[in-house]
């Protein structure tokens, strides 16, 4: 039986949301193995083997923190990679997960592709989302082991209990410490778009940062995140971490209510795959409409609060 890698990301004692997609999308390539760097395995593995995880390879070296140190982070995990023989290593396409998979790739001289939104390991191809969405690109992966971030929520988690071993792998590094990560800081102290299952936006005609209240109730209802325009947040009336689109963050949630927005490529770049998209917006014509899954024609001034109103009924 061929196997496959995962690289876990975790937050808060848990491993990321993010990650089951991944492990799903993993197992269709062999058993999963999941690499660890923080030491942590015993804590993770009753999580892990519910989605079917068949080994948790608890990388260390030496008393190297190895989650400061990105460059001592990707040689050991190389290392790893080899050892285990794994055909493939996926990890999510997050901010931490595209630097130490690239890392690792160099480390492993293998072929890398980033944000990809789907994979075949028959054929050795992966599909990635190209100039804003207007085009899909197949790459081929004509070397093994192969390296691949996949895009937040492409591939459905699914649970699939398994009996998991963990396997402690610890390894020598000559490590210059060229980088080291000193602190980082939510710049909002919310929880992150990117690992968001419902995400509720505001458009241009939010008018100002007060108004956005309105969305953050709504979404203390449907434990979602709040999300902004470009327009909204060169405006001032959020800040740039809560930008999505283009040059803003990627986000594919389960559903993306989109409030006051005309549906910009740019906006629909990052998340026109989430699952469901729903628009609200007073124009009927709005361009958003033809893109999205439910539409409502209304003002989101009134829709939002009686939207709100209704969720808190239901409990
Ligand atoms: C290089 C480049 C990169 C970009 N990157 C991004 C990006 O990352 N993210 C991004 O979002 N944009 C990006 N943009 C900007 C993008 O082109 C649009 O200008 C922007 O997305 C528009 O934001 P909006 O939909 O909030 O505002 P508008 O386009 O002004 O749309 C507002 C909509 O709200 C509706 N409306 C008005 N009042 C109400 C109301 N009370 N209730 C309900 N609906 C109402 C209107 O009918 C209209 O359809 C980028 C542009 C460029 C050139």
């Amino acid at each position: 039986m061929t196997k496959t890698g995962v690289l876990i990301e975790t937050a808060d004692n848990a491993v990321k949301n993010t990650l089951w997609g991944v492990i799903a999308a993993a197992a269709k390539g062999g058993d999963v193995a999941a690499f660890l760097l923080d030491e942590k395995a015993d804590s993770y593995k009753e999580s892990l083997e519910s989605y079917g995880v068949k080994e948790v390879v608890s990388i260390s070296s030496h008393g190297v923190e190895l989650a400061k140190r990105p460059e001592a982070a990707a040689k050991a995990l190389a290392d790893g990679v080899k050892t285990l023989g794994v055909t493939a290593l996926l990890g999510v396409s997050s901010p931490v997960g595209n630097d130490l998979l690239s890392r690792t790739a160099v480390e492993l001289n293998a072929p890398l592709a980033l944000d990809c939104v789907d994979l075949d390991f028959a054929d050795k191809t992966v599909k990635k989302s190209n100039f804003s969405g207007k085009a899909i690109a197949t790459l081929e992966m004509t070397a093994e082991p192969f390296v691949c971030g996949i895009r937040p929520n492409s591939f459905e988690p699914e649970k699939q209990p398994a009996v998991c071993s963990i396997i402690d792998h610890t390894v020598a590094i000559e490590n210059r410490d060229g980088v080291i990560i000193k602190s980082v800081e939510a710049a909002t102290g919310k929880k992150d778009l990117t690992e968001a299952n419902v995400i509720i936006t505001g458009g241009r005609p939010m008018a100002s940062a007060e108004n956005f209240q309105i969305l953050e109730e709504c979404a203390q209802c449907l434990d979602a995140v709040v999300g902004a325009s470009r327009a909204a947040v060169d405006a001032g009336y959020a800040p740039h971490s809560m930008q999505v689109g283009q040059t803003g963050k990627i986000v594919s949630p389960g559903l993306y209510i989109g409030c006051g927005l005309s549906g910009s490529v740019q906006h629909f770049a990052g998340m026109k795959t989430s699952r469901v998209i729903v628009a609200i917006n007073t124009d009927k014509d709005a361009p958003i409409f033809t893109k999205s899954d439910y539409g409502i024609i209304g003002d989101l001034f009134e829709v939002v609060p009686a939207l709100t109103r209704e969720l808190k009924k239901q409990g």
